[in-house]
């Protein structure tokens, strides 16, 4: 899958220290792959490829960063721009009622969206009614009906025995019913096709002459693979529409076509539907399906809070301490007060893919241990500290006494120092650890 073959392309990069331009390469190679596996398509693939390659060689040099991350965040920052930046909110109209259209392929999930989007509406206090405008298929508007039934909203929808009426009609009326009604949501449900048709697609372009929706929400199976370009182009030319919603995100859905839709079109996508229940729905955050797309835990936000925190050559010098065992309880000190910056230890290393291990070697890494930490170092002797050996029993209870802790305390400190300093050495022996305390992301 692509989140698979993204995180195997970026495990690879992991263990480097410095990125050449032939890394880059591979890795822009890899990703591309992975792109067109996950069927996002080429044109997109390309401009993707392009500019995440021109960033990474290019001289945007970030301290807090390893090159490695540096890839990472280019490529997740990428991802967001693609699908679409900033999330975007639905346009409620200044003089209700707010019209939303759906459009889509047969089966894409319109009819069930419907009701999804008029449960949320209804709990976010408006009064949507659902217009059934799908008279193509004969039980559509009993499943509308169903629907509205399940997200208590009524249903607006032809006289029974008049079901091969006019969809442009039966539209126009609902929305002079949910004047006269004061709904102030209109939701209208089309008709689709298995494939794109031009008589449906002229339908539903009329549909939207009629009525003049505030919003047309694209509906699109997040499994529908290459061609969802063509499919989304086909629409965007026979009615066009403001946003996207993509549905199945539930399913074994890759990401791919949230990709291409979003890039081809330059609309947004504003929800994603994940299940069948009307409760399977959410806002679309791009930021989110970015993660989703590079699947590294919440790596990203760990990778900021670190960017905050500290600077690489920090880092590599405290790597250094720890290789060549010149580690010493000051810059033990030094580390504890910097991770206080960073907020929750354990918060960060719960973050943190695969750091089971490390987070239950550091949970006594607590904060509000910090202080008493502080005043227990700052009793020692500049000698004591530089040399935790020279601690002995006498010395432990003189800097006990000094810092009203007690010689329990002193001796864990000390043996927390000393695994510590063991572990960051033999990882920093293996690897590179750039978040010291942490080890290598
Ligand atoms: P329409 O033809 O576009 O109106 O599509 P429907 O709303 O009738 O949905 C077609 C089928 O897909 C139905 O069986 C739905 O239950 C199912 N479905 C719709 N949305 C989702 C979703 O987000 N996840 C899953 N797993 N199934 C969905
Ligand atoms: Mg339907």
């Amino acid at each position: 899958t692509l989140t698979d073959r993204l995180a195997d392309t970026f495990k690879n990069l992991r263990g480097k220290g410095k990125l050449s331009p032939a890394d880059v390469d591979g890795t822009v190679r890899e990703i591309r792959r992975a792109l067109l596996d996950a069927d996002v398509a080429l044109e997109v693939v390309k401009d993707f490829t392009g500019r995440v390659r021109e960033r990474a060689l290019g001289d945007e040099v970030n301290k807090a960063l390893n090159p490695a991350q540096q890839v990472v965040q280019i490529v997740n920052e990428e991802l967001v721009t693609i699908l679409g930046g900033q999330q975007r909110r639905l346009e409620f109209a200044k003089q209700p009622p707010t019209i939303i259209m759906l459009a889509g392929l047969q089966g894409a999930g319109k009819t069930t969206l419907a009701g999804k989007l008029a449960k949320w509406l209804r709990s976010e206090g408006h009064t949507p009614v659902l217009v059934a405008a799908d008279l193509q298929r004969p039980n559509a508007v009993t499943q509308l009906q169903v629907v509205g039934e399940q997200a208590g909203v009524p249903v607006f929808a032809p006289e029974p025995g008049n079901g091969t009426g006019d969809p442009v009609k039966v539209a126009k009326e609902a929305v002079k019913h949910a004047k006269s009604k004061q709904y102030d949501v209109v939701i209208v449900d089309t008709a689709g096709r298995l494939g794109v048709d031009a008589e449906l697609m002229k339908q539903a372009s009329n549909i939207r002459k009629a009525i003049d929706p505030d919003e047309v929400l694209f509906v699109i199976d997040a499994m529908i693979g290459q061609d969802a370009i063509q499919t989304a182009r086909a629409f965007q030319e026979g009615v066009d529409f403001t946003g996207v919603v993509l549905s199945k995100l539930d399913g074994d859905a890759r990401g791919g076509a949230a990709l291409s839709v979003a890039s081809v079109t330059g609309r947004p996508i504003m929800f994603a539907s994940t299940g069948e229940g009307l409760d399977d729905f959410e806002q679309f955050h791009p930021d989110r399906m970015a993660s989703r797309i590079l699947d590294l835990g919440d790596i990203l936000t760990l990778i900021e809070q670190a960017q905050k925190a500290f600077d690489e050559e920090e880092a590599r010098k405290t790597a250094e301490k720890f290789a060549t065992d010149s580690f010493t309880l000051e810059d033990f000190l030094a580390q504890m007060q910097q991770l206080k910056n960073m907020g929750s230890i354990k918060g960060m290393l719960g973050m943190l893919p695969g750091a089971k291990g490390m987070r239950e070697q550091l949970d006594n890494f607590d904060e509000s241990e910090i202080t008493r930490t502080e005043a227990i170092i700052q009793s020692m002797t500049v000698q004591e500290r530089r040399q935790p050996k020279v601690l002995n029993g006498s010395r432990r209870l003189r800097i006990a006494k000094g810092s009203g802790t007690t010689v329990t305390e002193v001796n864990a400190l000390v043996n927390r120092f000393e695994q510590a300093a063991k572990m960051m050495k033999t990882v920093a022996k293996g690897g590179t650890p750039q978040i010291p305390g942490m080890g290598p992301i």
